[in-house]
């Protein structure tokens, strides 16, 4: 799960991490407002939304004058902002913050994930930050300083410090830049975070430490514990069918192609979209409807993947353990009545109960292709679409 700049600065804050003194806003009147308070001389209007590189992309103003705040505030909320992250057709601005200008002398980069082939959380830091760190890892990757961290001491001192040094983090800074290391390491263990970036750090003229950005993403299957994250979430920074298929607790990804996948078992799911590929065939969605996949969720599943205007063809891949090929079936026949499916379906079952499940898929009258492997199931998809 996403947030937004200024909910991630609140966390920080908690954890003893600076962050500039900033108001959200949803309106230019409230920005407005919000600079009176925080008063001036210099503040930084930003746009919210899931996404970073909003500077280049011209969703962050730094204005002069309670004027300007205005006039970038209006400019700024409502406007459909393209950045590198967000895909060609942009995300609508509907939240700004408003913040103090920071006296910004040296921009740094610092962010932390979850390393699986080490299982620590890896702290990454780099003396260039600010810009496309992406890029920096690409060129010029022996700028970035890593620590996989030791889960049972935590972030230590010696670590913490060592890293400063080598982005460039002065002598007398080092208690300072300590605490914003600690400090997000402490939030990101205790919030279950995946991804933490601060982009840029920066050292003020007066040897400050300051997060001016900030990014942090939790892990979705860790929320449970944790209620007060899960009130910041902003259904309109989500893909609608995403969000859809979360209430029905299916895990779908909406993706660009045109067939659609409903498989049960997140690993089924990525080989089944593999072997499309193989067979030259794009898939429209990661869908994964899990072990307990009822008549309900199957007709759910079909629906989300019906609304996709791509979609040309649809592939049903399970695998009867404890979910048995019959039962699936049905929630097959029942769905494709249900939505009066008009795009071709192939499926392939195999396991418990295959024959049953297989009958009932042949009996139904339903113009159902059905396949006996992945392969002869991607083949017949792929063809399938390539016809529609
Ligand atoms: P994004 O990463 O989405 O582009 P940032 O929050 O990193 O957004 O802002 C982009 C740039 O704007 C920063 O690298 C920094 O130079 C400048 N900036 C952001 N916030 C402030 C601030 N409070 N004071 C001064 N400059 C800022
Ligand atoms: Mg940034």
């Amino acid at each position: 799960m996403k947030i937004h700049e200024y909910q991630g600065k609140e966390i920080l804050k908690r954890y003893g991490v600076p962050v500039p003194r900033g108001i959200p806003c949803f309106t230019v009147e409230e920005a407005v407002k919000a600079a009176e308070t925080l008063g001036g001389p210099v503040w930084v209007v930003k746009a919210q939304i899931h996404a970073g590189g909003r500077g280049k992309g011209g969703g962050v103003k730094v204005t002069k004058s309670l004027d300007e705040v205005r006039e970038w505030a209006g400019k700024i909320l409502g406007m459909q902002l393209i950045t590198h992250q967000t895909g060609p057709e942009g995300q609508k601005v509907r939240r700004l913050l408003v913040e103090e200008g920071a006296d910004i002398s040296k921009e740094l980069y610092l962010g932390m994930v979850v390393d699986r082939v080490t299982q620590r959380v890896t702290v990454m830091a780099s003396s260039e930050g600010g810009m496309d760190i992406e890029e920096v890892a690409e060129h010029s990757p022996e700028k970035i300083h890593k620590v996989a961290v030791d889960p049972v001491n935590g972030l230590s001192d010696a670590e913490a410090d060592g890293l400063s040094r080598k982005i460039g983090v002065p002598e007398g800074s080092l208690p300072k830049a300590r605490a914003v290391l600690q400090g997000l390491y402490k939030a990101f263990w205790e919030t279950d975070s995946s991804l933490a970036e601060i982009n840029p750090l920066i050292l003020t003229g007066s040897g400050d430490v300051i997060a001016l950005d900030a990014k942090i993403n939790f892990d979705s299957n860790a929320l449970y514990r944790h209620p007060e994250l899960v009130e910041m979430r902003d259904l309109d920074e989500e893909d609608p069918a995403e969000v859809e298929a979360s209430k029905f607790d299916l895990a779908y990804i909406q993706l660009d192609g045109n067939i659609g996948c409903l498989v049960n078992g997140a690993g089924l799911a990525m080989a089944t979209m593999d072997t499309i590929k193989l067979f030259g065939g794009e898939p429209a969605n990661f869908l994964d409807v899990g072990g307990g996949a009822t008549t309900e969720k199957v007709t759910e599943a079909f629906k989300i993947m019906l609304r996709n205007p791509n979609l040309k063809a649809i592939l049903v891949n399970i695998f009867g353990g404890i979910m048995r090929c019959d039962v699936i079936a049905e929630g097959v026949v029942a769905a494709s009545r249900a939505v009066g499916l008009k795009v071709p379906l192939v499926v392939r079952m195999k396991g418990t109960n295959e024959e049953l499940g297989k009958k009932l898929l042949a009996e139904s009258g339903l113009p159902i292709i059905a396949a006996d492997t992945m392969a002869d199931a991607a083949e017949r998809v792929v063809q399938a679409a390539a016809k529609a």
